[in-house]
């Protein structure tokens, strides 16, 4: 057993190692407990639940120790969805049913309950008895919906200019420039985020600290004199 104090002490690859360490999955994975393969490759295996909902319910996961969704590699993460997709196949022909409930759950709020990162791929018959998971209606004010939808699109169309942009530098383009983001996509993104925009032009030195705290804002904001920001944005907004 490994002491709160220990764990204080330790660095975040050697965290990292530990939970590899522990987990059941990857116990699995390595062979230290048995488990009834269905499919495996050099990236991914699908083995039987032990407490299955049905019959030839699937867990489907990566081979290597990820805890979540996010810091799963892309290509790993397209060629698990690409398995399921033969998986799912392969359930017609082996048990004549096409159907099956792909149950993801990404971080424990949202019902994982494995420290590994796993759906599980449940055949499903008429009438079998098992719970659809019904996703209830809630109303939300149209100002929360335009807020979340806009940070939400803001914030994933960045990810993939990045995720672009990796893909080209690494496929032997020119080099890219350190500075991911251009001045549109951060003008853009600081008009999006009023509470980004109150705090530049109110509190520059805590959104200092702020983007210490948050490598992904810093990554935007690489490059840029907060204080001249918090000038130019109090003159624009007079
Ligand atoms: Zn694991």
């Amino acid at each position: 057993m490994v002491t709160e104090e220990e764990l204080k002490n330790m660095t975040p690859e050697e965290i990292a190692e530990l939970q590899r360490k522990q987990c059941v999955f990857c116990k699995i994975i390595r062979g230290e407990i048995p488990s009834r393969k269905a499919y495996e490759d050099d990236k991914v295996i699908s083995i039987l639940d032990i407490n299955p909902a049905s019959k030839g319910h699937l867990l489907v996961m990566t081979k290597e120790h990820h805890p979540i969704l996010p810091v799963i590699p892309g290509e790993v993460a397209a060629h698990m969805f690409r398995t399921t997709k033969h998986l799912v196949k392969a359930l017609k022909q082996a048990m004549v049913t096409l159907r099956a409930t792909i149950f993801i759950a990404n971080g424990v709020v949202a019902g994982q309950q494995s420290p590994h990162f796993l759906y599980h791929l449940i055949p499903r018959e008429e009438n079998d008895g098992l719970d659809n998971f019904n996703i209830p209606s809630n109303e939300f004010k149209e100002e929360e919906v335009k807020q979340h939808l806009s940070a939400l699109k803001s914030k994933v169309g960045l990810m993939m200019k990045e995720y672009k942009a990796g893909k080209k530098s690494r496929s032997g383009g020119a080099k890219q420039d350190s500075k991911p983001f251009s001045q549109y996509d951060l003008a853009k993104f600081i008009d999006e985020h009023p509470e980004v925009k109150e705090k530049i032009i109110n509190q520059p030195e805590e959104f200092k600290k702020e983007l210490e705290a948050n490598p992904e804002l810093k990554k935007m904001f690489r490059g840029i004199n907060i204080n001249k920001l918090s000038v130019a944005l109090s003159q624009i907004k007079k």
